[in-house]
């Protein structure tokens, strides 16, 4: 009996394992909603990242010879989800045998859940192969006990052999190098030539479509430069691997002015969507270390994040939902500032890495974890808001991977399940790592008075707040000890000058 196929947004690969079951006479269906695409503070180049990459899929299939019914946004339901169009064009063709490739998002799962319980389909999940590891064997792991990330990944680097030597050691004698790649900055590299493709009659008609039905997301298409198709997803991997991997590691941790990429890949948002799969871009890189390419240091760095991170990211995930999504540990309430979605802000850390992301729908690690989080925590505002940030404005970002992310690394606001401290820091850790500094109207080195840079009481303050239950963190207890030895006066002054601030944030002229 012929059955359906179905391949959700962030499941265009080849590799995608409920193809494997394609038989002739099978139909591939794919769906586009309006409502998902949608979302708040979703970026333009995001929304036409996703079209692109599923329309040039879709071409891809039916070239291979298989027949793809496509429902673009325009010819569905607006509020319906991917789930329900899916649905819809399963039952217009009478097709009762479903089979896809096990969603990560949480919400899709409910969804399929309700339907699979309804009893209209047969459904058949087929494993994911956009994660290195399996999820049947790794979820009960995740379920039975809670543990730190650094346990996974080196189980997670026995498992898959990656830098291991052959008596069973790690390459370089030790798992996590990250020490030697926390550097300071000293002096700005010079900026990597990125590469960027012709872009095909598909995607300029994608981009038109987009300007014109989502003329009210934040961003803009123009300059956009994201990879397609595998073919040029693979060659961005090898030009990252061939000429800019070698200084990943130096600068993994620095936010340079007028550099929004750095040494970083820019490589997620095409893992993410199925165009790359996470295991060949981590044996790229070791093979980068075996031929003298790139120092270990710099390789095992690199590879955590994908094998370790990334895949850390999605247990947590799934082990901690639906709750994680609404957590609210630190009772943040405030609105999200305006200059979330505008730049103009005189913090000039702040406005770089947010100008970065309405740009181009992008903004490297520290800029997400050490600036617009560590930010967001500092000044107490509402997780969820943030969270929707997040998730619109990135073109890397499903939910699966930007809730763990934003809720639990980025905020805290998971109490620390998934983070062992929060990631907060005053002026002193930013001055250090980046250049924003120099050329930012306020002081770096004060605390107190119309110029301090904000980041400096704000962050005193929310020591002084969360002191209860920061004494009890190993990694926050003499940070909160530090505090308490402060004069009273020195304490007084922090709090007026945070008072201050939320005054000024209030009024939009931070
Ligand atoms: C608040 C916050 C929100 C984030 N939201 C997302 C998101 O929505 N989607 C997303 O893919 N990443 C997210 N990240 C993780 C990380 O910032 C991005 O993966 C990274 O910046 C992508 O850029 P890159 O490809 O140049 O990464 P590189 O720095 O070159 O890293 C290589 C790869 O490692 C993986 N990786 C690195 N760190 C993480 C991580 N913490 N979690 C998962 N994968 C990781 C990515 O696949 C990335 O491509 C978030 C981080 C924070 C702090
Ligand atoms: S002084 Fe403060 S606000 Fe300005 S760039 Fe430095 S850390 Fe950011």
């Amino acid at each position: 009996m012929a059955k359906a196929i179905w391949i959700l947004n962030d499941q265009c690969s080849v590799t995608n394992s409920s193809l494997a079951a394609w038989q002739d006479g099978d139909l591939v269906l794919m769906a586009e909603s309006k409502k998902e695409l949608d979302l708040p503070f979703a970026h333009q180049k995001k929304t036409a990242f996703i079209l692109g990459v599923n329309r040039t899929f879709a071409q891809t299939l039916t070239r291979e010879g298989k027949p793809v019914v496509y429902l673009d946004f325009r010819q569905s339901q607006p509020d319906w989800t991917q789930i329900e169009q899916l649905t819809r064009l399963t039952l217009d063709r009478q097709l009762t045998e479903v089979w896809l490739m096990r969603p990560k998002s949480w919400s899709q799962r409910q969804e399929l859940e309700l339907l699979a319980n309804s009893g209209g389909f047969q459904f058949t999940f087929t494993r994911d192969t956009n994660l290195i590891s399996d999820e049947a064997v790794m979820q009960p792991w995740f379920a039975a006990k809670s543990f730190r990330m650094e346990t996974f990944y080196q189980k997670m680097r026995r498992q898959t052999g990656l830098l291991m030597d052959i008596s069973g050691q790690p390459v370089g004698g030790q798992f996590n190098f990250d020490k030697a790649n926390q550097q300071a900055l000293k002096q700005a590299p010079a900026k990597h030539p990125r590469l960027s493709f012709k872009k095909s009659p598909l995607l300029l008609e994608v981009l038109q479509e987009v300007q014109r039905y989502f003329p009210h997301q934040l961003g803009s298409c123009d300059s956009f430069y994201f990879s397609l198709t595998s073919e040029q997803a693979r060659r961005e991997l090898d030009h990252f691997v061939a000429h800019i991997l070698p200084t990943f590691g130096q600068y993994q941790d620095n936010l340079i002015l007028g550099d929004p990429y750095v040494s970083h890949s820019l490589l997620s948002a095409y893992i993410n969507v199925g165009l790359l799969d996470p295991m060949e871009v981590c044996q790229a890189a070791e093979l980068a270390y075996f031929r003298n390419q790139a120092s270990i240091e710099t390789v095992e760095g690199f590879i955590r994040q994908i094998l370790g991170w990334r895949e850390y990211m999605f247990y947590k995930y799934l082990t901690l939902m639906p709750g994680l999504e609404s957590a609210n540990h630190l009772h943040a309430h405030r609105p999200l500032p305006a200059f979330y979605w505008t730049g103009q802000t005189h913090m000039r850390c702040l406005a770089q890495a947010i100008t970065d992301t309405l740009e181009h729908a992008y903004s490297h690690h520290i800029q997400r974890l050490m600036i617009t989080a560590n930010f967001a925590t500092l000044a107490q505002i509402n997780p969820h808001q943030v969270h929707q940030w997040y998730l619109g404005v990135y073109a890397d970002a499903w939910d699966w991977v930007e809730i763990p992310n934003t809720i639990g690394m980025g905020l805290f606001a998971d109490g620390g399940k998934i983070a062992s401290k929060p990631y907060v820091s005053s002026a002193a850790y930013l001055r250090k790592m980046s250049n924003a500094c120099r050329t930012c109207p306020y002081d770096p080195k004060a605390l107190a008075g119309a110029n301090a840079c904000p980041f400096n009481a704000l962050y005193w303050h929310f020591i002084a707040t969360h002191q209860a239950t920061l004494q009890h963190n190993t990694r926050m207890a003499m940070i909160v000890q530090s505090y308490r030895k402060f004069a009273p006066e020195k304490q007084a002054a922090i709090a007026g000058q945070a008072k201050a601030i939320f005054a000024r944030l209030d009024a939009g002229q931070l």
